[in-house]
């Protein structure tokens, strides 16, 4: 894992002078486990900088698609490439994309700050780099005051927000998040949609955002995609979306309450 260690591997953090957001393309990727098959060759283009939200029911390979970008998912066939490179055969750390789960596992032993800057030790950074990296990701989400507490002490969207500091202290490039806030109730949500889309107008990566929650995507989005059954059903703007949905499902899938 060190061989990422030279800050030239990391970029300027943050540098919003210019799209940093990589550009993705899935490739008639399909994804079978033993008889069933999760992704009917699936294709997609993601431009650089673009929000993009998946959105279907439980169940539709939503999460499959993004474990298939994040390399925890090995296509059964098809490319995926990031800015143009095949990435299938590049292993998971190696591919620089940060992430945010629902269950965004905090290290509780660790301090807000030590939990932020713990991809920038795994990849071989120095002390220094780390607390100015640390620093200025606290302050992207607003939390330059607590970074010394630890996650226990803090209140769940807080919490969320220490997991996109973490998600967004190496730089990268391209961002997945998937149901990041599943677990919040609703006002924490309303305030958290908020802040998601102000940091990444600031941060300027390529998101990727996975969500059950119709009304969120079409908040957040640029453009979102519908899945059903490993399939994507409609991509579009929400507008277009809402107002053209091409089929019955997608008129039905988005007039649901979530
Ligand atoms: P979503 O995120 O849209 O809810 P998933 O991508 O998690 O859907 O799952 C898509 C389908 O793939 C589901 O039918 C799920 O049961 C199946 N699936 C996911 N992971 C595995 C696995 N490791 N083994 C077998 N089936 C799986
Ligand atoms: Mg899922």
């Amino acid at each position: 894992m060190n061989d990422m260690s030279s800050s030239q591997a990391l970029g300027t953090f943050p540098d919003t002078s210019r799209t940093r957001g990589a550009r993705v393309e899935f490739d008639r990727v399909s994804k079978d486990y033993g008889e069933l098959t999760v992704l009917h060759e699936t294709s997609l283009t993601i431009e650089a900088g673009e929000f993009f939200a998946l959105i279907g029911p439980s169940g539709s390979g939503k999460s499959t698609l993004l474990g298939v970008l994040a390399g925890f998912v090995p296509p059964s066939y098809g490319a995926v490439k990031v800015d143009g490179t095949d990435i299938v055969a590049v292993p998971p750390y190696r591919r620089n994309i940060g992430m945010v789960f629902q269950n965004y596992a905090l290290f509780p032993h660790m301090s807000v700050a030590e939990n932020i800057g713990f991809p920038l030790k795994m990849r071989g950074c120095g002390k220094g780099e780390i607390a100015e990296r640390v620093k200025k990701a606290l302050a992207m989400v607003r939390l330059e005051a607590l970074g010394e507490r630890r996650p226990a002490q803090l209140s769940g969207g807080q919490q969320q927000r220490v997991a996109l500091a973490r998600a967004a202290v190496y730089d990268p490039r391209l961002l997945l998040m998937d149901e990041p806030l599943g677990a919040l109730d609703k006002n924490l949500r309303e305030e958290m949609q908020d802040e998601i889309k102000r940091f990444q107008r600031a941060f300027g990566a390529t998101v990727i955002y996975v969500t059950h929650d119709q009304q969120e995507a079409a908040f957040l989005a640029d453009r979102l995609a519908v899945m059903r059954g490993g399939m994507l059903e409609q991509i579009g703007t929400p507008r277009q979306l809402y107002e053209m949905p091409g089929t019955h499902f997608v008129a039905s899938f988005l007039g649901e309450a979530s």
